[in-house]
């Protein structure tokens, strides 16, 4: 077993895509100070390469193909899942006692299950870090119901990364700490890269983060005024399932409004900062309530005005018209008045994002970092 001088935390997740929960594991375990950090995955990907370029040290204890499918279905599909868990669980809590885990943080659903199981197993307290609201459309009732349960039984401390996310976690509703996503927020506001009139937006492309409806609006806004020369930058790509099918489906959606050749498919990109460095004006667009939604809180960091949808963490982050506006959730008329009212206002733009930046400091890295750890080494044996 290593022996650590810190108090060791696995942060656990069975994904090892590039979306937000992951980005944000590989951000804190690189910022942790009071603890040691390793990341233990339950599959191999693209997340293992961006954890080796932070130095994080990673392990991954492969999750049976059952686990790691997504719905339940059949009786017994259950059974076999139940028994695959199980199976997992044996493993991984020997995975954790040669790492010398102190405390273990489950970042994914399947991993609040498994990580919370294979902690009870191997007598090491767990911490549930909770990135997504439980019970939004696209998770099944039965579903939910066996999360809210293990969240309850299975952790010795809870963590949701808004209150939007905590209100829907049932019985930890209350015992919640309610601790927002860390964000970088540099010194100076990187310069703006190039001369192009652009709109950007940030996100994996999934029907829900509403990239069709930043079409619709923009779009809109070009026939309502909008400067004929502006762009629509959509970073980001399709990480899970059927995703591949929208991010087609996009494409078309471009071509039927006559956008195509003003708006850039930019795919995933590894330097957001970059890509939103070119940007005059970042909107967001999630059609359901967003569980923080960092890539709002990232633009604001870094001096870029934010149009939101007004739900969930952007809800609880914007406060509307002094940093940041917020428009009603999937409403093209006022995503597009918004674009074509703030791409045509300097001044408004520049206060937004003076006020922006103000307000996303009590999200800076190192200060939700020390946040954390200190739930960690409150929990940790
Ligand atoms: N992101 C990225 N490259 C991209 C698109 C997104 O690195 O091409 C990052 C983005 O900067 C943010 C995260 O992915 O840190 C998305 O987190 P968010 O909470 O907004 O959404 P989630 O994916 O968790 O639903």
């Amino acid at each position: 077993m290593t022996i650590h001088t810190r108090p060791c935390a696995a942060f656990l997740s069975h994904s090892a895509a590039l979306s937000g929960a992951e980005l944000l594991i590989a951000r804190v375990a690189a910022a942790c100070t009071r603890t040691t950090p390793v990341v233990v995955l339950g599959e191999h990907g693209p997340l293992e390469g961006v954890l080796a370029d932070r130095g994080v040290p990673c392990a991954v204890v492969e999750l049976d193909r059952s686990v790691q499918q997504h719905t339940v279905g059949t009786t017994s599909g259950v059974v076999a899942k139940t028994a695959a868990t199980l199976r997992s669980t044996r493993e991984l809590a020997r995975a954790l006692r040669r790492l010398g885990v102190d405390v273990v943080v489950t970042h994914s659903a399947k991993a609040h299950v498994y990580g919370g199981l294979t902690g009870r197993i191997a007598g090491i307290p767990v911490v549930a870090h909770v990135h997504d609201v439980v019970g939004t459309a696209g998770s099944s009732r039965a579903n939910a119901l066996l999360l809210r349960a293990a969240l309850a039984a299975l952790p010795r401390a809870v963590i949701a990364n808004s209150q939007t996310t905590a209100a829907s976690l049932g019985r930890s509703a209350r015992r919640a700490s309610v601790i927002g996503c860390p964000t970088v927020v540099p010194d100076v506001v990187p310069p703006r890269t190039g001369t192009t009139p652009t709109i950007g937006m940030v996100g994996r492309l999934t029907p829900w983060k509403g990239q069709d409806v930043a079409l619709r609006a923009f779009a809109a806004a070009r026939t309502a005024g909008l400067d004929p020369a502006a762009r629509l930058r959509l970073v980001g790509a399709a990480h899970f399932g059927d995703d591949e099918q929208f991010a087609a489906a996009l494409r078309h959606l471009a071509d039927a409004l006559g956008v195509a050749e003003v708006v850039d498919f930019r795919g995933h990109r590894d330097d957001v900062v970059a890509e939103i460095a070119a940007c005059d004006l970042v909107v967001h667009a999630s059609t359901r309530p967003e569980p923080f939604g960092q890539v709002v809180v990232e633009a604001m960091a870094l001096g870029r005005p934010v149009v939101a949808a007004d739900a969930g963490g952007p809800a609880e982050v914007v406060t509307d018209g002094e940093d940041g506006v917020l428009v009603p959730p999937g409403d093209v008329g006022s995503l597009a008045a918004a674009m074509t009212r703030l791409m045509a206002d300097r001044e408004a733009r520049a206060r937004l994002a003076d006020n922006g930046r103000r307000s996303v400091v009590r999200y800076a890295l190192p200060h939700v970092v020390g946040m954390i750890e200190d739930v960690l080494l409150a929990t940790a044996r």
